[in-house]
């Protein structure tokens, strides 16, 4: 069985730009390492946006040497980058862009949501590349809710498989390491049981509702569960009507150098990404 090893109490928050209202659980309540790959993790809780005509968000910036991964649970997010990607996810939706050897984005809500106003909740994630791939070309992967896999539990509930595979059924989403990301999503009572390897480093957020964890941990909404790396196997009680988000990645035991926008292996692979960023090789994108 594989054991809670703590629940994490989201830390009071701080604003993204203008737009998303982030609570920090990596690195601000755990070294990168200890999630590898999964080495920054922002909580943006419902809160309600104003309308706006104009969008608010965060301009232009760079990114290199990992993966930007956006959930969208509640509103809609508009993002573009200087490779010439871009797109809009709504509720259920996911981005992911490989920044790998550099690319400057901007992410925005969704102009015509921003209008109207709204609720709006999301998960950012940054997921580390191996060495080997860090300088891998810019890449964007849009995944609908509708390309998720999605196993179907005998008592209500589901499995959306974004990335990696729930049992048989496997998420849309390409990786440079092995990676799971469900959404567990249950009704009230029901329980849904997960079986990753000891090492793969796992934590579960609950987005919606409440639930039990092995039949004694609680885990309050929009609190992180860090699990254990023994044993495999664990479970999760539904409360009342919830969204469980699950990730597990395997670690690679590579050294980390990270400074705000870049996550590289050495101090110097940084001052090259500085160095680079203001020779323009990260490319041009209008604000
Ligand atoms: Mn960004």
């Amino acid at each position: 069985m594989r054991q809670v090893e703590q629940v994490l109490s989201p830390r009071p928050y701080h604003w993204v730009g203008d737009g998303f209202k982030v609570h920090n659980f990596i690195p601000a309540l755990m070294p990168m390492e200890r999630m590898n790959p999964f080495v920054m993790f922002d909580y943006n809780a419902p809160y309600k946006v104003p309308a706006s005509s104009t969008p608010r968000g965060v301009g232009v910036h760079p990114h290199r040497g990992f993966e930007t991964v956006t959930i969208a649970y509640q509103g809609k997010v508009q993002h573009h980058d200087s490779s010439g990607a871009g797109g809009i996810i709504g509720e259920g939706d996911v981005q992911w862009m490989t920044a790998g050897s550099g690319v400057l984005h901007k992410e925005y809500h969704e102009k015509e949501w921003s209008r109207q106003g709204g609720v709006f909740q999301m998960v950012q994630l940054w997921v580390n590349l191996p060495q080997a791939d860090k300088m891998t070309a810019p890449k964007y992967q849009a995944i609908t809710n509708g390309d998720m896999g999605r196993h179907q539990l005998s008592t209500g509930g589901f499995i959306e498989v974004i990335a990696g595979k729930y049992q048989e059924t496997a998420g849309p989403a390409s990786t440079f390491s092995p990676i799971q990301l469900y959404n567990a999503k249950l009704q009230s009572q029901e329980k849904a049981s997960f079986s990753l390897p000891a090492n793969y480093n796992t934590a579960l957020l609950a987005v919606k509702g409440s639930a039990i964890i092995n039949e004694k941990d609680e885990l309050p909404v929009n609190h992180l569960a860090l699990m254990e790396n023994q044993g495999e196997k664990f479970n999760i009680k539904a409360q009342e009507d919830s969204i469980i988000l699950v990730m597990s990645g395997e670690p690679f035991h590579e050294p980390i150098a990270a400074h705000g926008p870049f996550v590289m292996n050495t101090r110097e692979e940084i001052m090259e990404a500085f160095e680079d960023l203001r020779a323009g090789k990260f490319g041009y994108l209008e604000d």
